[in-house]
C-alpha cells in the first residue's frame, strides 16, 4: 500500500544503557543503570531490566538505587553514544535525507518519496531497525503513521525493540483510548484541568466541538482538538533547511541549580555545534530555554558578535544566559537553541576576528578526524574522563589554557566549570 505521507519515528532503546550492554558483554541481560555520582548523580539511562523496579531516566541515582539496590552502575561514556548514534543516522541516510533529529537517538524520518524506491513504508521500518540490529547491534523501535505527532506516540506503543503501524485513516481511533497526558503540550497541571472539564481521554478531546474548546481552552484549545483528531501539519524538516537547529531534554525529575544543569545544557550545546557544522550553518544568535516545575517557560537569547558552530562556544554562551535565570526554582526542561541561521560562508564579515576562525578550523578537524577515527574529539571533560582522550586533550589544549586564565582572572565561582565526572 502507498501511503500520501510516511512518517517514521525512529527511537533507540535505553540507548546508553543498550550501547554498554553490547560494549560489555558481563551487562547482557542484567539491570543496568549509567549514570554519574552516586549522591549527586541522576539516571542518564536505564536498561530494560532496571525498569521494572521503577527506575527511569532523569531520576536521582540515590532514589534509582533505594528502588533497584543491584543494580549496576556504569559511568557514561558520551564517546562511545556519539559514535553510535552518528553510526545510526548513517543508516536513516540511505533512505531519506528528510530525517530530524530529536536527539542523539531519536528522530523523524519522511519516507514518502522514499516509497518508489523502498517500497511500503512499515517494511522499511523494520529493514532499517534490522540494520541497526545486524550492523550496530542495537536495539531500537519504531513508530509508523501519517503524521508526526502520532508516529512519536506510535513508536512508544513498539517498545521496546519493536514497531508499532497506525495505518491511514486509523489514527482517531488508536489515539482515542489514551489518556489526555499524552498530547503534546498537556503536563500534569493542564491534565488536571483537562480532567476536570471531563476530558479524560484523547477521544474525549476529539468528540468535543472546536468552538467550545477554544471558548473553554484557548488558542491551546485548537491545537489540542488538532492533534486529537490526528490533525499534524508539521513536516519534518532536515537541519540544513531549518530557521533553528536545538536540542533540549525534559528530566524525569526537576533539577535545581547550576552544577545540575549545567552537564546537560554542556551536552545540548555540543549536539547543537555538531549538527550545525554537519547542516554547513552556523548562528547568529544562541538561545537558552528553561522550563520551571510549574510549567513556566523562558528563554533568554544573546547576539553572537561572530556567527559559530562550535559547541564549546554555544555552551559558554548558554551558561552565560543561565545566570540570568532563576537558579533558586526547579527545572524540569533546558534547551539550546542556534537562531538566525546563515550559510558557513556567509558570516566572514569585515570585523571577523581572528580567533574564531582558528576555531572554524579547529572543529574542522575534529569532524574529520571523527569521521575517520569516531567521536571522541567533541566531548569535553566534564562529559568524559579525561585520561580516556589523549587526542582531545592535545586539540583543546589551547582551549583549556584560555579556560584556566579566565578562571583565574574572575570570582570563583562566576566560572567554575563543573565536573560531573569528579568526586
Ligand atoms: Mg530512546
Amino acid at each position: 500500500m502507498s501511503w500520501a505521507r510516511a512518517i517514521i519515528h525512529l527511537d533507540m532503546d535505553a540507548f546508553y544503557a543498550s550501547v554498554e550492554q553490547r560494549d560489555q558483554p558481563a551487562l547482557k541481560g542484567k539491570p543496568v543503570i549509567v549514570g554519574g555520582h552516586p549522591q549527586r548523580g541522576v539516571v542518564l539511562a536505564a536498561s530494560y531490566e532496571v525498569r521494572p523496579f521503577g527506575v527511569r531516566s532523569a531520576m536521582p541515582m540515590g532514589r534509582a538505587l533505594k528502588l533497584a539496590p543491584k543494580a549496576i552502575v556504569v559511568p557514561p561514556r558520551f564517546d562511545a553514544y556519539v559514535d553510535a548514534s552518528e553510526a545510526v543516522f548513517r543508516i536513516f541516510e540511505r533512505y531519506t535525507p528528510l530525517i530530524e533529529p530529536l536527539s542523539l537517538d531519536e528522530a523523524f524520518l519522511d519516507v514518502t518519496a522514499s516509497q518508489t524506491l523502498f517500497g511500503d513504508p512499515v517494511a522499511l521500518a523494520a529493514r532499517i531497525r534490522r540494520e541497526i540490529h545486524d550492523e550496530l547491534a542495537l536495539p531500537a523501535s519504531a513508530g509508523i503513521a501519517e503524521v508526526k505527532f502520532v508516529a512519536k506516540i506510535a513508536s512508544d506503543s513498539g517498545k521496546p525493540n519493536g514497531q508499532f503501524v497506525v495505518a491511514p485513516g486509523t489514527a482517531k481511533a488508536f489515539l482515542a483510548p489514551l489518556p489526555v497526558g499524552r498530547l503534546w503540550g498537556v503536563g500534569p497541571k493542564t491534565e488536571e484541568q483537562l480532567v476536570r472539564l471531563g476530558l479524560r481521554t484523547i477521544g474525549d478531546v476529539a468528540a468535543r466541538e472546536l468552538e467550545w474548546l477554544t471558548r473553554t481552552l484557548g488558542p491551546s484549545g485548537q491545537h489540542f482538538w488538532e492533534l486529537a483528531n490526528a490533525i499534524d501539519a508539521r513536516v519534518v524538516v532536515p537541519d540544513r533547511e531549518a530557521k533553528s537547529i536545538g536540542a533540549q531534554d525534559t528530566f524525569e525529575e526537576d533539577l535545581q541549580g547550576d552544577e545540575a544543569l549545567s552537564p546537560h545544557l554542556h551536552g545540548q550545546a555540543l549536539r547543537v555545534g555538531r549538527r550545525l557544522r554537519k547542516a554547513h550553518l552556523k548562528a547568529r544568535v544562541v538561545q537558552l530555554t528553561v522550563k520551571y516545575d510549574d510549567f513556566q517557560s523562558l528563554t533568554r537569547r544573546r547576539r553572537l558578535e561572530v556567527p559559530t558552530d562550535d559547541g564549546q562556544v554555544l555552551y559558554r554562551e548558554a551558561r552565560a544566559l543561565l545566570t540570568r535565570v532563576d537558579l533558586g526554582r526547579k527545572v524540569r526542561l533546558t534547551g539550546v537553541s542556534a537562531q538566525e541561521l546563515v550559510g558557513q560562508n556567509e558570516q566572514l564579515g569585515l570585523f571577523a576576528a581572528p580567533a574564531p576562525e582558528r576555531s572554524d578550523k579547529l572543529n574542522a578537524v575534529l569532524d574529520r578526524i571523527s569521521e575517520k577515527f569516531g567521536t571522541k574529539a567533541v566531548v569535553t571533560a566534564d562529559l568524559v574522563k579525561a585520561d580516556a582522550f589523549s587526542l582531545r586533550d592535545g586539540f583543546y589544549a589551547e582551549e583549556k589554557q584560555a579556560r584556566a586564565k579566565a578562571e583565574q582572572a574572575k570570582p570563583k565561582d562566576a566560572v567554575r566549570v563543573v565536573r560531573d565526572e569528579d568526586a
